[in-house]
């Protein structure tokens, strides 16, 4: 007897049910350590690079870095049996549509267990009409602003509910696919290969993925990229072209071209259809249309109708129609065609430029690697300096640094420079803090504490849906203390989960750029923030920048380019972000650097 075949759920899917179960315990008032571990767990699988049905199978769910025996248990169970008891007891308690409630923004898991077990609504349709009829401030601490604002956030959410995947996600993924393929082919049957579309042009989100290559043999390429363990589901199987879908759910198109189609096809495929458009329209005057081939004569005076024109490369297709080659991240028709024509486009900056960290955790708050090895790891990726900038208390969440924790970091970034130097390693430690910007804008350490320290970060963590006007207030009074050297992530968004505050980032980029507060890129893909388009705004109303990893661990060190691709999206050149400077210069950018030399 055969057991009934199981529906094969996807590593999206076996995600979003461990996701349930963190939303579940956390409705229920759990073990917070048990409920971030779910979180962790959903959040591994669906970034698996593998899928994870194969991992089950070959027996290796413990070999992914993060799944304990207790999940491992639970997704065998799942796979095996199509169901997890323990996740069917838990829905058994909360009905799904709190669940659903809780993932308004602003409501979360405590506002929906009690919408839910005092107000009985068991819903978003539910709680929707409840906000619309006033029933919402029945609840104690609720009003008719509350309502409002549950009103607006169900809009939201309607409105975010897309396929789209953030770029934090998607990249490695894409990158890890270029990899494996190119190692199932025999060297040099692929002459060039890159990612096109909006992760050429490093968008915030993604959608399809499309990898472009030139190879002699593309039935070859088809074949490998068809059978490459990734893929789940072949979505096209053709000589040049094919489509997949990658575990998370993820669409990846290849197309293979000829070495003489390089330039037009990259382009065509890199898009955006904005940049595009303009481009053809130029070409268009000049008597060329352009597709994803050639150029084709159309009206030319010179060449007959239909004479193709060839380009190896993307700079040979622009130059052809008078055009400096545009970076893709500027290609989003943001006057970029206007600037290339004008030769006029900015000298973007990039990776190699940043010299310099200035915003980061360590174990003396809620970093995962002690001062001594963020150092080290600082060190040994040719960082000339490096700002240790633990959470100031305030933060309710995680413990912070007070004024004695900051003594005990000072001595030991000490004994470290001083080891440096005796050894003539060019790197410095510097010390600083991320200080949280209190609810009514005053920071969480004491003005004479902030004098003593070398770089001080500001941020905003909590309290992030307080009205346009307060939040602005509130950081404005953050920028205005002459201590505040630089405004962290400025909205508070966490693109794809948290909409970022109501700020008048207008206003506040006009303070920062009178009082010479310096404001943060920071490039954790999951923030940047700000983003490319408001860094170009900053730098227009006179704003510098730095780009900041905020790792709280030494692998997220490595999300320097999430920031510095950011950057280029807003136009930003090297002389723009004051961590491209050498140490001396940097320090003297920072405003109360003469307060602080009087200080010391
Ligand atoms: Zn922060
Ligand atoms: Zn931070």
């Amino acid at each position: 007897m055969t057991a009934p075949e199981l529906p094969r759920l996807n590593n999206r899917q076996v995600a979003e049910i461990f996701a349930d179960i963190g939303d579940l315990m956390l409705i229920l008032g759990e073990n917070r350590f048990k409920i971030i571990a779910y979180q962790n767990a959903a959040r591994t699988i669906a970034e698996l690079n593998q899928d994870i049905n194969a991992v089950h199978a070959a027996g290796a769910l413990r070999d992914i870095p993060g799944i304990g025996q207790a999940i491992a248990e639970k997704i065998d169970e799942l796979l095996t049996t199509g169901s997890i008891p323990f996740y069917n007891k838990l829905t058994e308690q909360v009905p799904a549509g709190v669940v659903a409630m809780m993932r308004v923004p602003d409501v979360g898991p405590k506002t929906a267990k009690r919408l839910w077990e005092e107000l009985d609504i068991t819903g978003v349709e539910g709680l929707k009409a409840a906000a619309a009829a006033g029933r919402i401030r029945e609840l104690k601490g609720f009003g008719a602003k509350s309502e409002e604002k549950i009103l607006k956030g169900i809009e939201l959410l309607a409105r975010r509910q897309n396929d789209r995947t953030p770029i934090g996600s998607a990249r490695p993924l894409a990158e890890g696919l270029i990899a494996d393929l190119l190692s199932a082919l025999p060297p040099g049957t692929i002459q060039k290969i890159e990612l096109a579309g909006s992760l050429r042009r490093w968008r915030e989100t993604i959608g399809d993925v499309d990898i472009l290559a030139v190879s002699e043999q593309p039935v070859a390429v088809m074949e490998a990229f068809r059978a490459l363990p990734q893929a789940v589901d072949i979505l096209g199987a053709g000589d040049r072209k094919s489509s997949i879908a990658l575990p998370n759910g993820m669409q990846v198109d290849i197309r293979v071209v000829e070495a003489r189609h390089w330039g037009a096809a990259l382009a065509y495929f890199t898009g955006s259809q904005a940049h595009n458009v303009a481009v053809r329209e130029r070409a268009q005057k000049q008597g060329w249309s352009l597709n994803e081939y050639s150029l084709t004569s159309d009206g030319h005076p010179d060449f007959p109708d239909g004479t193709d024109r060839f380009f190896e490369t993307e700079e040979a297709l622009y130059a052809f129609l008078g055009l400096d080659w545009v970076a893709p991240e500027l290609r989003e028709n943001r006057g970029e065609v206007q600037a290339a024509r004008q030769h006029s486009l900015p000298r973007l900056i990039e990776l190699a430029d940043i010299v310099g960290e200035l915003h980061s955790h360590t174990t003396f708050s809620d970093g995962k690697a002690t001062l001594e090895e963020m150092a080290a790891a600082a060190q040994a990726k040719g960082y000339e300096y490096w700002n240790v900038s633990d959470h100031s208390i305030g933060l309710g969440v995680t413990q912070g640094v007070d004024a004695g924790a900051l003594a005990e970091q000072r001595a030991e970034i000490d004994r470290l420079n001083g080891e440096y130097a005796a050894a003539g390693i060019d790197f410095r430690l510097l010390l600083g803090t991320e200080a949280e910007v209190l609810a009514d804008g005053t920071l969480g350490l004491p003005d004479d504490v902030l004098a003593t320290l070398d770089v001080v970060v500001a941020s905003i963590h909590t309290g992030l849906r307080q009205d346009r006007e307060t939040i602005t207030e509130r950081c404005l009074k953050a920028v205005r203390n002459p201590h505040v050297d630089i405004l962290g992530h400025p909205t508070g968004r966490l693109i794809g989960r948290r909409e970022p505050s109501e700020i008048d980032l207008e206003r506040v980029l006009q303070a920062c750029a009178e009082t010479g507060t310096i404001v943060e890129i920071n490039a954790n893909p999951a923030r940047l923030d700000l983003s490319g388009a408001y860094a170009r705004r900053a730098v227009e109303l006179g704003c510098k920048l730095a780009i900041n990893c905020d790792a709280h661990s030494v692998d997220q060190i490595d999300l320097l380019p999430y920031g510095v691709h950011t950057a280029r999206r807003g136009w930003l050149t090297a002389a723009d972000v004051i961590n491209t400077r050498p140490l001396d210069e940097m320090l003297g950018m920072l405003k109360d650097r003469n307060i602080r030399n009087i200080a010391r």
